[in-house]
Order: C-alpha cells, then sequence, then structure tokens
C-alpha cells in the first residue's frame, strides 16, 4: 500500500438529477472542497505507542465512559475519525482536549490500546504551538495559569488559580460565586496561602527536560 499523501485537496460530489435521456451520464455537482492534512497524525507516530490512533475501531466505549462527556464537542472516537479524515483544523480547533480532566478512563478501557490521553496532551501542545485559539481560548487560559502556578510552587492552589482566572476573565461570576467561596474557606477546603514544594529548582530542570523530550509532539 503506497503511505498517505501528508495534505491534500478533496472535492466531495454528488450526482444532481438523473441523466436527462440521450446524455451520457448525470451532471456532478461539487459540495465542498477542503484541504486534508494527516500531517499531524504521521507525527503523532512518535509518541509512544502513538500510531495506534490509526487502529481506532470506533467503538465508541471512550466517550461513553469519560466522565466529561457532556462538555465535550467530540469524543475522542470523533476526533480520530477527523484525524484520520485529514480535518486536522477542525481537530485544533476543539474544546474536547482542553475540557478533557486526564483521568485516564478512556485509555485503560481502550480495546485498541490507544494512549487516548496523551493524545489529547500532544494536541493541546500542537494547538499552542500553532496559534489556535479560536474555540477553546477560555480553556487555554485556565490551562495557562494552572500550569504557571504548577511549574513555579510544584502545587496546585485553588484560591489562587480561580481569582485569577475568575477575576480577570469572569468578574461577574466570581461576584456570584463569592458567597461560596467564603465557604469553602471558612472549612478550610480552600486555603489563602500557597503551599509549595522544597525542591522547586529541581521541578523546573525536571520540567525543562520534558519540554526538551516532548518538543515535535
Ligand atoms: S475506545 Fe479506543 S477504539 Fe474505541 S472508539 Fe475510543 S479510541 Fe477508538
Ligand atoms: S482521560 Fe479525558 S477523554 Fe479520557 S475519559 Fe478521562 S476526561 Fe475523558
Amino acid at each position: 500500500m503506497s503511505p498517505q499523501p501528508e495534505t491534500e485537496s478533496r472535492q466531495e460530489k454528488v450526482f444532481q438529477g438523473a441523466a436527462a435521456p440521450g446524455e451520457p451520464s448525470a451532471e456532478l455537482k461539487t459540495l465542498f472542497e477542503r484541504k486534508q492534512d494527516h500531517q499531524f497524525l504521521a507525527e503523532l507516530d512518535k509518541l509512544p505507542e502513538g500510531a495506534k490512533v490509526k487502529m481506532c475501531i470506533q467503538c465508541g466505549t471512550c466517550g461513553g465512559m469519560c466522565p466529561v462527556t457532556p462538555l465535550l464537542d467530540h469524543s475522542p472516537r470523533r476526533l480520530f475519525a477527523m484525524l484520520r479524515a485529514g480535518m486536522t483544523d477542525e481537530v485544533l480547533d476543539a474544546a474536547t482536549p482542553w475540557v478533557c480532566s486526564s483521568c485516564y478512563r478512556c485509555t485503560v478501557n481502550c480495546p485498541a490500546g490507544i494512549k487516548i490521553t496523551e493524545v489529547m496532551y500532544a494536541l493541546k501542545r500542537r494547538a499552542i504551538q500553532a496559534g489556535r485559539k479560536a474555540r477553546s481560548s477560555d480553556y487555554q487560559r485556565f490551562a495557562s495559569i494552572f500550569t504557571r502556578i504548577v511549574s513555579r510552587h510544584g502545587r496546585s492552589h485553588e484560591m489562587g488559580l480561580l481569582s485569577r482566572y475568575m477575576m480577570f476573565h469572569h468578574p461577574v461570576a466570581m461576584a456570584k460565586q463569592s458567597g461560596l467561596g467564603m465557604r469553602l474557606m471558612l472549612k478550610g477546603r480552600m486555603p489563602l496561602t500557597q503551599e509549595k514544594i522544597k525542591d522547586r529548582e529541581g521541578l523546573r530542570r525536571m520540567a525543562a527536560k520534558a519540554l526538551e523530550l516532548g518538543e515535535g509532539v
């Protein structure tokens, strides 16, 4: 089998009506034309077992057991079908990888052994590299604040995360939720102070190495 080209253009055509008597064939109408981009799919091969995405059997197990399914714009099953169809632009604009809570439930249950959660991370990295922000910008902002806090202190901090995210991006919603925040604080569920790990320099070195190893995908 010859290798699949990484990008190509595809026209979808349908027969428009029956052929008139005496005419050789019915007229073909172009429905749409779009670019097919298989580059990202090819790059996934660099991930450990990344090539398995092409082995998805479309069983739907992943979407069926995902705890955040109602919030996904595409199930992992559909995302992989779109990737195989060369719809990389649409996949990179999807909210799904940003909504994924990295619970690994889909990964441990996928009958094809696809590392679905790792693919979600790869999609997020690529979306950032490609400057894709259109539909997932709010999720990206939240993820970026979370990553900054954890990489600086080695621990998440709900109060810092929520105040920075809500105050700057959803101030009205924050005002509405202030009562709940206060109750959580009083019950000790949302401490004011930020916990820090001891070896933060070690964490920074580890993160830099991970970035270096993960470059490209
Ligand atoms: S569980 Fe695995 S094989 Fe089934 S649809 Fe999801 S990714 Fe594909
Ligand atoms: S890892 Fe992400 S996509 Fe998979 S089940 Fe959990 S939340 Fe859903």
